[in-house]
């Protein structure tokens, strides 16, 4: 029986090449084009055949298919935001998209697990699916993936992003809420433009955006349990053309996101009366769209049992932890986990001599060195749930 690690280093420098040649090109949700054709070539040429899915997605199985059936994902897309990294050869083509958020490292890791376990596939009882999602940034791939049968048939669901934060090596995740629901809240204050030195013939929708703001904070600090999880965040104020002037509008937007789903509902209601109600006091009124994005992903706690499980068995018992957990940024692996019992899981990409910027940041570059282990965990996380030993 060959040796895991074995496996991974033949495989290692074209995962490598992979991932840097999508962190090149990359595209954002749902023209994910390239990436998937791509993809889909690196299937064939391992003598497989893959299933279309989500429009720019796809999957592919692996096994006899009698028994179990696990699936694990990896997203494809990019953000709309322009790299830094001037150093990087490997720089993003695309002026304004750019693989920072790391997807572009989830894919070749899970390519490189699936070609790793491809070359043992005779042996694998069960069905192991392996799934490529677009548009996880947005608008979110998630659901249409599962309405075109990505978790048909599947008992448990995994999913894995890397977290420069951690140190390399480290794993964490937590059972139950793990990752917040996102509700994104945009308001327009009508009032009455005028000239600046005559207020009184006004109705100033600056003062009264202000006065919201303010009210707005109110609802975590006095509506809410104090061992609740609740952010509002009011991130954008637009209004005015001139000092002198009284505008008619002013655009208000920001984030809002919690822990529970039908926390959502009671802050989203106090967020329609607070506001509606301040304007009214000072005679303007409000427009108010709040849009709900992605649920709360919950971990089942049996599935998240078995990631730190594994996680202990080839990571050590002091690199598993929840460090952090759960934190409110949000995830559309959510939709997955509210269909099929799964475990979302972070693993650290953190090293001594790199930046190891967040995410979403300029200068944030997916650690290669976290290809490895992230093979690894994949591969031996199958063989656990499909009962049977591959590798050594
Ligand atoms: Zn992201
Ligand atoms: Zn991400």
């Amino acid at each position: 029986m060959t040796t895991l690690s074995a496996a991974i280093s033949d495989i290692l420098d074209a995962t490598i090449q992979l991932r840097q040649h999508i962190h090149a090109y990359p595209e954002p949700g749902f023209e994910e084009v390239e990436t998937q054709a791509r993809l889909i070539k690196e299937v064939r040429a391992l003598g497989l055949e893959p299933v279309i899915c989500g429009k720019t997605g796809l999957y592919v199985d692996l096994g006899d298919g009698q028994g179990p059936k696990i699936a694990l994902r990896a997203d494809i897309d990019c953000l709309r935001m322009t790299e830094g990294n001037h150093h990087l050869a490997y720089r993003s083509k695309k002026e304004g998209l750019a693989h920072m958020c790391g997807h572009d490292g989830h894919t070749a890791s899970l390519m490189g697990a699936l070609s790793v376990l491809s070359k043992v596939r005779e042996k694998i009882k069960g069905t192991v699916r392996i799934f490529f999602q677009p548009a996880e940034e947005g608008p979110g791939g998630a659901p249409l993936m599962i309405e075109e049968g990505v978790l048909n048939d599947i008992s448990e669901v995994y999913g894995m992003h890397n977290w420069p934060e951690a140190p390399l090596g480290e794993l964490r995740t937590i059972p139950g809420p793990c990752m917040a629901t996102v509700t994104t809240m945009s308001m327009s204050i009508h009032g009455k433009g005028g000239h600046g030195s005559q207020p009184q013939e006004s109705i100033d929708p600056v003062l009264t955006a202000a006065h919201i703001i303010t009210a707005l904070q109110s609802i975590v600090s006095r509506n809410m349990h104090s061992k609740d999880a609740v952010v509002i965040s009011v991130t954008m104020v637009h209004g005015g053309e001139a000092t002198n002037v009284i505008p008619d509008k002013v655009d208000l937007g920001g984030t809002v996101r919690t822990l529970s789903d039908s926390l959502m509902d009671d802050v989203c209601e106090r967020i329609e009366k607070v506001a509606t109600a301040t304007a009214d006091a000072f005679g303007a009124t409000v427009d108010i769209e709040l849009f709900r994005k992605y649920p709360v992903l919950v971990n089942d706690p049996g599935c998240t049992e078995t990631v730190k499980r594994v996680g202990r068995e080839h990571f050590g018992a002091e690199n598993v932890n929840e460090i952090k957990l759960p934190m409110l940024g949000a995830e559309d692996f959510a939709y997955y986990t509210q269909k099929t019992p799964g475990c979302f899981f972070f693993l650290g990409g953190g090293e001594e001599g790199r930046s190891n910027s967040m995410c979403h940041s300029t200068d944030y570059d997916f650690n290669d060195a976290l290809l490895d282990p992230a093979i690894q965990f994949w591969v031996r996380l199958t063989e656990d749930r499909l009962k049977v030993k591959l590798f050594d």
